[in-house]
């Protein structure tokens, strides 16, 4: 079969290799959708070999069940679902009460085994992954079905655990309208009554928020927080969401949050917000706020997507590539040339 592989660091290529043997508690997916997340450029760029042999990208997998493990009574072939990617060990603590993304079994600061980042990933003809990681999606598009699996799921998340702070009357920001934002602006509209106010770096993205339902878009830059002070009467916004997460974003973040409000750092881009408080009351971190490092989501958060999705209040932008064009999908994606979410078709 075809999969495309990291073979070295910043090397990717379409590969021809065996189609995965699977074990008793495992099942043999046919892919019929892979998503291309920014977190597989964080991967390709990182500076050291993820592992020895080459490695299949994909973390974001819609697909059919082609085999079942001797063992799995409860699913059968030609079922339609993704690919819940928190493969976490599913007895500790924290599994055992929905927290399977901070599974203790990772330890502190590892994340459970990921598709695509440790075991052998969906961008592929076939993947093998755990029944247990098995969502299913009903008659949901494998092109809209995929994007659940981490930029709605990791969205959904963050927003979810934020949502006390998401009152009417309330503002919220969206920091990096791409694959994750746009959707969380959706999820934001869907749950909430907040105002949504959309940060980007283009023109395009911006106009994409709006079309998922931003309230005010605004051109990212250093003049970016003094404007949302601006709308909100000088407090800040009561929940901001970073899905860019670099040093000016994490900055711009800290000068916007209001008082008590959330800041959800969701992007990885290496930003570190200073979360100094400022006893002149000068631009710095607010008194009550809060920092969240969110890391994907839950199970329930998964079906909670699926669910929006299914009832037509999440739809995401996806733009289509043959997996043959992976290369250029991702080249693409890191010139700030996708909208919404490249879905690779093998
Ligand atoms: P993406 O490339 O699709 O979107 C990023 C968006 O941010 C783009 O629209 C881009 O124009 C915009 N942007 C870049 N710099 C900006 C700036 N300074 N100000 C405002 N906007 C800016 O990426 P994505 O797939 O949506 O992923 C977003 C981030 O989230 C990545 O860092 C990714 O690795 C991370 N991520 C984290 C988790 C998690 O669990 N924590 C899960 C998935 C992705
Ligand atoms: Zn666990």
């Amino acid at each position: 079969m075809k999969a495309l592989q990291l073979t070295d660091p910043g090397v990717i290529e379409i590969r021809e290799v065996p189609v995965p043997e699977i074990g008793p508690s495992d099942l043999l997916i046919r892919v019929g959708a892979a998503g291309i997340c920014h977190s597989d450029l964080h991967l390709l760029h990182f500076p050291v070999k993820m592992r020895e042999e080459p490695l299949t990208l994909g973390h974001e997998i819609a697909g059919t069940i082609e085999a079942v493990g001797s063992d799995v009574d409860v699913r059968q072939v030609g079922e339609r679902g993704i690919v819940y990617l928190c493969w976490s060990c599913g007895v500790c603590r924290e599994c055992i009460s929905g927290n399977e993304n901070v599974c203790l079994a990772a330890g502190r600061t590892a994340m459970p085994p990921c598709p695509g980042l440790g075991p052998d990933g969906g961008m592929a003809e076939y993947v093998r992954i755990p029944a247990r990681s098995f969502v299913p999606i009903g008659d949901l598009d494998f092109l809209q079905a995929a994007p659940m699996a981490d930029a709605a799921l990791t969205s959904y998340h963050a927003i979810r655990g934020a949502r006390e702070h998401l009152r009417p009357g309330s503002t919220a920001v969206v920091i990096g309208v791409g694959g994750l934002g746009h959707v969380a602006v959706q999820v934001l509209r869907a749950l909430s009554a907040t105002r949504i106010v959309a940060v980007d770096l283009g023109q395009d993205q911006l106009d994409l928020a709006k079309r998922c339902g931003a309230d005010i878009t605004l051109e990212s830059g250093p003049d970016t927080a003094r404007q949302i002070l601006e709308l909100t009467g000088g407090r800040g916004a009561e929940a901001v969401f970073d899905f860019v997460g670099v040093g000016p974003t994490a900055q711009m973040a800290v000068e916007s949050v209001a008082p008590n409000g959330a800041y959800r750092m969701v992007g990885l881009g290496g930003g570190v917000p200073g979360v100094t408080a400022d006893p002149a009351g000068g631009p710095g971190w607010p008194w009550g706020a809060s920092v969240r490092k969110s890391y994907g989501g839950t199970r329930s958060d998964l079906v909670d997507s699926i669910a929006l999705a299914q009832a037509g209040r999440l739809t995401v932008e996806v733009d289509r590539f043959d997996l043959a064009d992976a290369r250029e999908a991702f080249d693409r994606l890191e010139a700030g040339k996708i909208r919404g979410r490249a879905v690779l078709v093998p």
